[in-house]
């Protein structure tokens, strides 16, 4: 029997996942909030907000906090814990580093800040609560700054203060190549789990802090956009969060079984050669 060809099976997965043009209401309302209410100003006012590391818990104690249902997501409806084992586990079938296979397991942890705020109505209000999600969640895009027309949705571009601010400049606020470290994006668990990660010095590699703080930003590591705004270290770490956005993609499946005592056994060891034994969120 001949095989399809995998550039047909390719296509199919492609066309399959990260489809918008038929999504559900409740993707377009986040998107429409996203655009509406992140800005500078926002993400900066977010980072001194949320960014404080003042609790302190066990790995898995963090890890089983994550089982918010990610509202941005057309492709995925169960848990978010379950993800993040499935991504794992696909870096891990692919026999790539542990380092990845780890960034692969904690890669939307940064989820968990939808705990931290005790004030639910403030915490609504600012985008990050469970059923508010346009601060948590979804792809993300540079502020101060036009945002592309390649962005999904990008109908509600124009709601965007900061993209009718430098909607005629190149650059935005920003120096040619500043350096991707160097500018704002959206905010929301990437970020987070960056500075979080930071924070508590976990000794990963640069390539899995890149992972960790741009997988969401599909406009730079899929579309190619804000080539102006890269630097050299950007450029060389581009392929690696290409290559981890197969797995955070196309391992996505909602009927796997998975038994997730065993696999718990397995990454706990992993977690110990880099995590302290509490961690500060
Ligand atoms: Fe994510
Ligand atoms: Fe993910």
């Amino acid at each position: 029997m001949k095989l399809v060809p995998n550039i047909f099976i390719f296509f199919i997965i492609y066309m399959y996942f990260r489809n918008y043009d038929k999504c559900s209401e409740s993707i377009k309302n986040l998107y429409k909030q996203q655009r509406t209410n992140q800005n500078l100003g926002y993400a900066k006012k977010m980072r001194k907000k949320y960014c404080q590391f003042t609790n302190k818990n066990y790995f898995w104690e963090l890890f089983d906090m994550v089982q918010i249902k990610d509202v941005s997501d057309p492709d995925i409806s169960i848990p978010n814990n379950y993800h993040l084992f499935q991504t794992a586990e696909g870096i891990r079938k692919a026999n790539l580093p542990e380092w990845m296979q780890l960034v692969g397991l904690i890669h939307d942890l940064g989820k968990v800040i939808y705990k931290k705020n005790k004030n639910l109505q403030e915490a609504k209000t600012d985008g990050i609560s469970e059923d508010t999600q346009w601060g948590l969640v979804g792809d993300t895009f540079i502020l101060g700054h036009r945002i592309p027309n390649t962005a999904i949705l990008s109908e509600f571009n124009e709601l965007n203060q900061d993209h009718l601010k430098y909607k005629d400049s190149k650059y935005g606020s920003y120096k040619p190549n500043i350096g991707l470290n160097n500018v704002i994006c959206s905010f929301g668990h990437d970020e987070y789990l960056y500075q979080m990660l930071k924070y508590n010095e976990i000794p990963l590699p640069e390539e899995a802090y890149y992972m960790i703080r741009f997988h969401s930003l599909y406009l730079w590591h899929k579309e190619n956009e804000y080539g102006h705004l890269e630097e050299e270290k950007d450029r060389e770490m581009k392929s690696w969060v290409q290559k981890f956005n197969q797995f955070d993609l196309y391992t996505k499946d909602d009927n796997e079984k998975m038994d997730i005592e065993e696999l718990k056994h397995y990454y706990d060891e992993l977690i110990q050669k880099y995590f302290p034994e509490e961690i500060f969120w």
